[in-house]
């Protein structure tokens, strides 16, 4: 894309970023990570079908743990140089960033605020106390996209859990690579960001045009699941970032345009150059769009359902072979709805963990007959008044838990008004906002919290 443009001192003169080349590179030699992707977009797409934008109703928090890979005693950035990166972070996804007065008046009410926040992670895997940063020496001296940083095997670091943390490696990196991104449903050990160490934070090595943190900005939102914003598509005016509210744009924008720039017959307004996902200079991006933030969250409803959840009350509950009853009955009903055959018959027995299996292979999941979080967030589908089917089903055999008495609950796939209270009412007595739509939200307090016999 954008050609590799480095000064003499070695700090990058123009943006690159290395996610596309990452998932072009997973896409041909990870056939899970291709299924991954498909279930991804199609879970964006129910969600965004059915108005279900909002995502979790609370900010999000994610624990996050910094990398710092090193050979020089300069690569071993300080502290003071982490924690800026953070602050930088906490400002620009929930829009409280200083430089928000910039973006052109046309563009001004499509800003989003994210409602994530970074907090360098407290505790570390094992459960001991930890400032959020890990140091390693290495002999290389410097990295490529080739994901070597991410393994002590190869000269880096391994991750920590990445069902649980966002993992940020620092290091000098090859060329103009300022950093690298994984889009969600790629290997685990492998999920997270790179950031090269004069893009990082906004004092100690960072180093201009890339000195206020907008590289982990940008490839944080590339690990939310967020697209370049001119479609990475060489140019034309075909490729699409999968948001609605982003103009169609040509090709990558850099250094610090004149508003507007105007491509593929976007005028008056032109190209959203300043968004953090294009690739202009950190003190020329300010914004996500509402677009951006509703793919964000429904990542973290339908890729990351553990990712800073706070709520230990109501965790996705984990359901194996040999559990009987509930969850069982409303899950096999589900797995009705994602075409796989099954009895209902609330016993979880071969024939079910088989077709969960099943499931989870052609979902890009790990395919071990398990549910737990990442299975049923992928599984649930959205329902609402109108809605049929076995989904349905499965929200009535929760009524039918709650309420047992032989009138009140008919098993019949259909949601009207009477499965529509029912859902009003299970989500005042748990404290959600009750809008009668059993979303990822409201499917996760609705399996949980009940007697798993
Ligand atoms: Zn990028």
């Amino acid at each position: 894309m954008a050609e590799i443009d480095v000064a003499t001192n070695g700090v990058p003169r123009v943006r690159n970023c290395g996610a596309m080349e990452v998932h072009e590179r997973l896409l041909r030699t990870d056939p899970r990570y291709v299924r991954a992707r498909i279930a991804s977009e199609n879970a964006h797409f129910e969600l965004t079908r059915l108005g279900l934008v909002n995502g979790r109703p609370d900010v999000t928090v994610i624990p996050t743990v910094v990398h710092v890979v090193w050979k020089t005693a300069q690569e071993n950035i300080d502290e003071a140089q982490i924690r800026s990166q953070i602050e930088v972070l906490n400002k620009d996804f929930r829009k409280t960033n200083s430089d928000i007065g910039s973006i052109p008046g046309a563009f001004a009410a499509l800003a989003g605020d994210a409602r994530v926040q970074f907090t360098l992670a407290t505790t570390d895997p094992d459960g001991n106390a930890t400032n959020g940063i890990t140091r390693t020496q290495t002999d290389k001296g410097s990295f490529t996209d080739d994901e070597a940083v991410k393994s002590s095997a190869t000269g880096g670091a391994d991750a920590w859990p990445t069902d649980r943390y966002l993992n940020l490696w620092v290091c000098s990196l090859d060329g103009g690579l300022l950093g690298y991104a994984q889009f969600p449903g790629g290997p685990a050990a492998t999920d997270g960001v790179v950031i090269r160490n004069t893009a990082f934070g906004t004092n100690g090595t960072s180093a201009a045009p890339f000195n206020l943190g907008r590289t982990a900005t940008h490839e944080i939102g590339h690990w939310l699941n967020l697209r370049h914003i001119w479609g990475d598509d060489g140019g034309g005016c075909n490729g699409d970032d999968f948001v609605a509210d982003t103009p169609n744009a040509a090709d990558a924008n850099s250094g610090k345009p004149t508003f507007p720039h105007v491509t593929c017959s976007n005028g008056p307004n032109g190209d959203m150059f300043m968004n953090y996902m294009d690739y202009t200079d950190d003190d020329s991006m300010f914004m996500f769009t509402i677009g951006q933030v509703a793919r964000m969250q429904a990542c973290l409803s339908s890729d990351r359902p553990t990712i800073g959840v706070q709520d230990p009350i109501r965790p996705w509950p984990v359901v194996r072979r040999g559990a009987r009853d509930f969850p069982v009955r409303p899950l096999q009903h589900l797995l009705l709805a994602r075409g796989r055959q099954v009895a209902v018959d609330g016993i979880f027995g071969p024939n079910t963990e088989a077709a969960v299996k099943a499931f989870q292979t052609a979902s890009g999941l790990a395919s071990d007959g398990v549910v737990a979080a990442m299975t049923w967030a992928r599984m649930i589908i959205a329902v609402s008044n109108g809605s049929t089917g076995s989904a349905v089903k499965a929200v009535q055999e929760v009524m039918k838990v709650r309420d047992p008495s032989p009138e009140a609950v008919k098993i019949d796939g259909i949601f009207g008004p009477k499965t529509e209270g029912f859902v009003r009412g299970f989500q005042q007595s748990v404290g959600l906002t009750a809008d009668g739509i059993v979303g990822p939200i409201t499917w996760r307090a609705m399996v949980s919290g009940m007697p798993s016999v």
